[in-house]
């Protein structure tokens, strides 16, 4: 490896020498972030530490100010804030403007991205223009040390049978989108010191061919990536009618319904609802695993939850190797009486909350 690492730099790798650091893309959607951008700064200190560089973020974006403060209590050591009306929306002519001019004037090695369709679009469009080197939808991001200093950008490959590593030896930055869900961010904290570095950047309106007119949210649509809490189904529903049943378990909860690859292969619930290596991966507080036995495909998609519930009649199921609580019965018996329960604690809560606020306006002397 070292011997390949020599050859590479002296025979055929220019000086980059100019570039350096790891830049991180801020993705939001009307000053809201999507919580890629805090995992790719997670991965993406590993990789500026490994590097001994700073790890940057860049927010695009109008009144976006909270966001550039964001990434700095997520680990990002310097902020680069383009903030123009012009930017409020996402439109790809100025924003990847904007991205070029901050990746012209900065020289990072790296850049990131998330593969959301924003995040696919724009990094798209920088690295034909600059023109540079992209890995699309990667799950797994590293790199080699100083000299080479390459990023190896991995993702699924050949109908996802394999895992490619990509570099990009010839062009600088190295570009890449990684999948939301995949890298952890770091523990949020606000009293962490980086510095916010405004961009004189300025387009007029005339000059974007794009315009947005309204943004009409399909309401039923999950959101699966950002979700806090999933509760997925998978063969063992035997059918599309028990996912109603998994509805008001998240309903009771406030989380979305999931779904395994066999239960959206047989029909009985949209793709967007699928996690797994072909669906989405997630990272939720909380994910319930209902009638889904654990194939490796579905556990790439959730393994990282924080809590993982399984439910399932067959105790050899693989899913309880990944499992932290795993309840072994028939899913028809069991989710109802969880969903019972949860209801019944809600309630005995709002009781109790009600009986502690009518005490203290008491003792306050008023009655209410
Ligand atoms: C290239 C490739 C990509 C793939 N991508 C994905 C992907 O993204 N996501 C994904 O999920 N899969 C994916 N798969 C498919 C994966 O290999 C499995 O086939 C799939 O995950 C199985 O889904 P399942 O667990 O719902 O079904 P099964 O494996 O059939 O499991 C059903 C489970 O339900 C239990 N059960 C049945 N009845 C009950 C009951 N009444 N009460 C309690 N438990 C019950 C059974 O014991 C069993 O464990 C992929 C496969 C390939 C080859």
């Amino acid at each position: 490896m070292a011997e390949e690492t020599k050859q590479r730099t002296a025979d055929d790798m220019p000086d980059w020498s100019a570039y350096r650091g790891v830049l991180v893309y801020i993705e939001h959607r009307d000053g809201k972030a999507k919580s890629v951008g805090w995992q790719l700064l997670g991965q993406g200190k590993k990789l500026a530490d490994k590097l001994e560089v700073d790890l940057m973020a860049l927010v695009i974006g109008h009144d976006v100010q909270h966001l550039a403060e964001e990434a700095i209590a997520y680990g990002a050591d310097r902020v680069y804030l383009c903030d123009a009306p012009e930017l409020r929306y996402y439109r790809t002519y100025p924003y990847s403007r904007a991205s070029m001019k901050v990746i012209q004037e900065v020289k990072p090695e790296i850049v990131l991205f998330g593969a959301t369709a924003t995040g696919r679009d724009l990094a798209g469009a920088i690295a034909t223009h600059l023109p540079t080197g992209l890995t699309a939808d990667t799950t797994e991001l590293d790199v080699e040390p100083h000299p080479s200093r390459l990023l190896l950008a991995s993702r699924p490959a050949f109908s996802e049978k394999m895992m490619a590593t990509i570099l990009c030896k010839q062009y600088r930055p190295q570009m890449a989108t990684a999948r939301a869900g995949v890298f952890e961010a770091l523990p949020r904290d606000p009293s962490r010191k980086g510095e916010i570095i405004r961009v004189d950047f300025s387009i007029r309106e005339e000059e974007i061919a794009a315009k947005v007119l309204d943004f009409i949210q399909d309401q039923s649509k999950v959101n699966i990536e950002e979700a806090e809490i999933i509760v997925s189904g998978g063969r063992g529903l035997g059918g599309p009618e028990p996912f109603k049943m998994l509805k008001e378990l998240a309903d009771e909860l406030g989380g979305v319904v999931g779904a395994s690859r066999a239960a959206v292969d047989a029909g009985w619930i949209k793709h967007e609802h699928q996690v797994g290596q072909t669906g989405y991966t997630v990272r939720p507080k909380l994910y319930f695993a209902i009638g889904i036995s654990g194939a490796v495909q579905h556990l790439v998609g959730m393994q990282n939850s924080g809590v993982i519930v399984a439910i399932n009649r067959d105790p050899n199921a693989p899913i309880f190797k990944v499992a932290h609580y795993g309840i072994v019965g028939d899913l028809f018996q069991i989710v109802p009486a969880i969903t019972e329960e949860v209801r019944r604690r809600k309630s005995a809560s709002f009781l109790t909350d009600a009986a502690n606020r009518s005490q203290a306006a008491e003792e306050g002397g008023v009655r209410v």
